[in-house]
């Protein structure tokens, strides 16, 4: 065996491991089974490609991704390792059988379905291995955000060749699913090392959607550097892109429904660019390599904590001050739950019911939102990060929970079907015809809002539907959730957040504006 870190030397040309990297290495040297969690840009691909190179055999590899194999390789060869796939999009097979039956690859690339058969185990069995690294490793288990049945289906695999070290290796995973991959692929407790999650160049903020291509024209006049928008659908992508190109900076559109070559010159402008703004779905950006993004916004709620950190974790990977924007909008959580509870097989429901549980935790939070992100992934920060949105300014948290049960009985005395618009105009009182239509104005519910409580109806409605108290169908008419109960008992208080006073002030201003 070699000194991994001559390997480190020579054929990276790095000085040092990083963080827990030189521990990891040092377990898979051991020949022990290890998972590996670790942020993205942590580097986790050399904790398996040093490895490769210092025991003898050639390393597995599994990957869940054609283009994410494709893109490890291209960077691996760059550095003088030789690697090789074997999958559909591979039309050189034959020839990685060859390199890799004469021992002459250090790394072999493969998808679980294709490792998973047993002719696979059959071919392995044929050469020395030197490990086994099993790459975003959180899609074994159905905590995971992005479970795929097919890694289930790995562990004969992994058994058949009980003497090869298992390196697991995950940039999110919170500690139930961390359990799960340890369960599911035979990894010892001790086997599990987690760097630090904090990212502390990136600056959160987080704010209700309120005209969103406002919000996106502030944030733009203020933010030079490249950056991303996520947008929750290939159509709103579209959408905003259009929007966005009118804003003065260089525009891109990314999603699947868009030709592979477009695709491919959108990421490649992007990956050049210094100053452009790429739209785009959840598909850009897994394995770009491009370390100077300076900002990451959500036009739409990502759907799990998970997903939030491993999407904004894309900004300042080279360690400059970069800024996440999230907008979120109570119609976020009515669609994702619907989406719950009609699309996802019922033993998975809970889970999802907890993601979102959580995202409605933070975006509704007044405390600060690293010190959320960074517990959620098991570790015990500081109070106040003083590098995110509620920590630079802290909002006024306001006790809402008579205002919440005034709008609670108003939904429910008009039979759970109106909206935000309607409920406002019974609580306030007025005599429009809708409301004579419906004889609203007959409820008891009718105007006993107070002056000072009708500014806040539409924040408390967005808290409810955060923590799924109220419910909107898709025409925004507006039910009980499981939480509604216990507020209209007085049995649990809301508490909402309200932007800091400067910040209403200043919105006061441009609402006059136009
Ligand atoms: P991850 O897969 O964890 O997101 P990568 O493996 O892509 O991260 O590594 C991120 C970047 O950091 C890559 O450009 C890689 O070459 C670099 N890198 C990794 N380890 C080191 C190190 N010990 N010293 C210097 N650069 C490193
Ligand atoms: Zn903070």
């Amino acid at each position: 065996m070699q000194d991994p870190l001559d390997i480190l030397h020579t054929t990276f040309g790095f000085s040092d491991f990083r963080g827990v990297q030189a521990q990891v290495v040092d377990r898979v040297m051991a020949g022990q089974h290890t998972l590996a969690v670790m942020p993205t840009g942590a580097g986790k691909s050399l904790c398996y490609q040093v490895p490769a190179l210092a025991r003898p055999g050639t390393a597995l590899v599994i990957s869940p991704l054609i283009a994410l194999m494709h893109d490890q390789i291209r960077s691996a060869e760059g550095f003088g390792i030789r690697a090789a796939s074997l999958t559909s999009a591979d039309d050189n097979r034959q020839e990685t059988l060859a390199r890799f039956r004469a021992g002459e690859l250090d790394l072999l690339y493969a998808a679980p379905e294709r490792a998973s058969s047993e002719s696979f185990r059959n071919l392995i069995a044929q050469v020395p291995l030197a490990l086994i690294a099993i790459d975003e490793a959180h899609c074994v288990s159905e905590w995971g955000h992005d479970f795929r049945p097919d890694y289930r289906l790995l562990r004969p695999l992994l058994d058949r060749f009980p003497g090869v070290p298992r390196l697991a290796l995950t940039a999110t995973a919170d500690r139930q699913t961390r359990e799960d991959i340890l369960h599911q692929l035979g990894i010892p407790d001790e086997g599990l090392i987690v760097a630090g999650f904090d990212r502390p160049n990136i600056r959160y903020h987080i704010r209700p959607r309120d005209g969103l291509s406002g919000q996106l024209q502030t944030l733009l006049a203020n933010q030079p550097g490249a950056g991303i928008v996520y947008a929750p659908t290939r159509a709103a992508a579209e959408k905003i892109a259009e929007q966005v190109g009118k804003m003065g900076r260089p525009t891109g559109v990314y999603h699947a429904g868009l030709d592979p070559g477009v695709r491919a010159r959108a990421q490649a402008a992007f990956v050049q660019s210094e100053d452009m703004v790429m739209v785009a779905t959840i598909a850009f950006g897994m394995g770009i390599d491009k370390p100077d993004v300076r900002f990451v916004a959500h036009a739409g709620l990502p759907k799990s904590i998970e997903a939030y950190y491993q999407e904004t974790g894309r900004a300042g990977r080279d360690g400059d001050p970069s800024e996440a924007h999230l907008f979120w909008g109570a119609e976020d959580f009515s669609r994702a739950r619907a989406r719950v509870e009609s699309e996802v097989p019922e033993d998975r429901r809970g889970g999802e019911r907890q993601r979102l549980n959580a995202m409605g935790a933070l975006v509704e939070a007044a405390g600060c939102r690293r010190a959320i992100l960074l517990r959620h992934f098991g570790e015990t920060p500081p109070e106040s990060c003083g590098n995110c949105d509620n920590c630079l300014e802290p909002p006024q948290a306001v006790d809402a929970t008579e205002i919440a049960r005034k709008l609670l009985s108003a939904a429910f005395r008009t039979e759970m079907r109106f909206g935000i618009g309607h409920l406002t105009d019974v609580l306030a009182g007025k005599e429009t015809d809708k409301i004579h239509n419906f004889a609203h104005h007959r409820l008891s519910v009718f105007g006993i809002a107070s002056e000072d409580e009708l500014p806040l109806i539409k924040p408390v409605a967005r808290a409810l539907m955060a923590r799924d108290a109220l419910r909107a169908d898709e025409y925004g008419g507006l039910s009980f959730g499981p939480g509604a109960r216990a507020i209209l008992k007085g049995e649990e208080a809301v508490e909402i957040v309200l932007p800091p006073k400067r910040e209403r002030r200043r919105k006061r201003r441009d609402a006059a504006d136009y």
